[in-house]
């Protein structure tokens, strides 16, 4: 007898695993729906050599008017909830939905393939995809906070009285302008550091450029379009927000709010756990879509443990990349790293698990059912 899976099997162990196991499941729909994949190599490889890839998985029409997209993995490690969810629409929601036949629901496969396989937030480049959608690069772009705390967020070694030293001088920055103040200037994207935290890049990354192929190709038609982009690690434990990018009072603004409703926030005005960030992938997007398209994109950030942690989860990993052995498994530091890199963003624990894939799925429900 064949039994469905529990919520916490959605979760796989590593990039490799996931993509294999959403390939396959969706091609177990080709009789209901029609399959197509189209699969964009980035060139670079996963610790066990594999193909990196952001995997475009469309159901449903061929060129749709209406779409619904469920991406993962703009954040790498992130990519574990996304992916997750993405398998469990696939088992639980696809085999029973009737799709007209103008529309059409896409898995979009991690959008950062590589921070996803390597356990990073960032891609290949140390770069943050979600910082990287700007029109124009510009090399000495970064605010004034993150500049007087670069030696701070950047360590250059992990010697226990350094770190005091640096923790103490975030403490007091913190202290003296306010948590948001930080926040926003360690997290806003620079373009200056290529080796620091938060680097938005100085080009078009490979996946940005992947990614915005697969839209304008396969969304040429589209005039609905209801994307969710699926993140963890900030907000409080299992509580999900769902963010745009664009500021409150824009189209793109407006058309979100339409489909996902009065409790979305704007990162651009600053009324979510997000402070205003530069390069946004929904702000890029949006000028690849089609024009006349009402584009209703969110970000659905769910919260897994204090934001000290996750911070200091992810500044640790940057000092291994720069300065440790991080392909070194074996490595005691490099184990305890990734470790609490993964733990910090996948939470290995059922409760929360059981929460955000529940809510995952009530919200791709509600696009699902989008009036024409
Ligand atoms: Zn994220």
């Amino acid at each position: 007898m064949k039994t469905s899976p529990q919520v916490s099997d959605y979760f796989s162990h590593a990039y490799r695993d996931a993509r294999r196991r959403l390939l396959a499941a969706a091609s177990g729909l080709r009789n209901r729906h029609g399959v197509m994949i189209d699969s964009r190599s980035i060139g670079a490889r996963g610790p066990e050599g594999e193909t990196l890839a952001l995997d475009w998985i469309q159901f449903g029409a061929r060129r749709p008017r209406r779409v619904v997209v469920l991406s993962s993995a703009t954040h790498g490690v992130e990519g574990f909830l996304g992916s997750a969810l993405q398998l469990a629409t696939v088992h639980r929601l696809l085999p029973s939905l009737r799709l007209a036949s103008d529309q059409a629901v896409v898995m979009q496969h991690a959008n950062n393939p590589y921070g996803f396989a390597w356990l990073r937030r960032v891609n290949e480049s140390n770069v943050d995809l979600n910082r990287n959608f700007v029109a124009h690069f510009d090399p000495t772009r970064c605010n004034e906070g993150y500049e007087d705390l670069y030696d701070a967020l950047n360590p250059t070694d992990l010697d226990p009285d350094n770190e005091a030293l640096r923790w103490a001088s975030i403490a007091r920055y913190a202290e003296a302008r306010g948590d948001r103040a930080f926040q926003q200037a360690v997290s806003e994207g620079q373009y200056k550091y290529p080796q620091g935290l938060q680097f938005g890049g100085q080009a078009p990354a490979a996946s940005r450029r992947a990614l915005e192929a697969l839209v304008a190709e396969h969304l040429a038609d589209a005039d609905r379009i209801a994307w969710l982009d699926i993140h963890t690690g900030l907000g409080e434990s299992g509580a999900c927000e769902l963010i745009s990018g664009a500021s409150r009072d824009s189209a793109p603004f407006a058309a979100a709010r339409e489909v996902w409703g009065e409790s979305l926030k704007s990162a651009a005005s600053g009324d979510s756990v997000s402070t205003p960030l530069n390069g946004l992938m929904d702000v890029g997007l949006a000028s690849v879509v089609p024009a006349r398209a009402r584009f209703a994109f969110a970000v659905a950030e769910y919260g897994t443990y204090p934001i000290n942690r996750v911070f200091s989860a992810f500044r640790a990993d940057n000092w291994l990349h720069q300065f440790g052995d991080p392909t070194n498994p074996a490595e005691p530091r490099t184990r305890t790293i990734k470790a609490e890199i993964l733990e910090a963003f996948r939470p290995d624990d059922e409760h929360w698990r059981r929460t955000v894939i529940a809510h995952g799925l009530d919200l791709m429900q509600r696009a699902l059912s989008m009036r024409p």
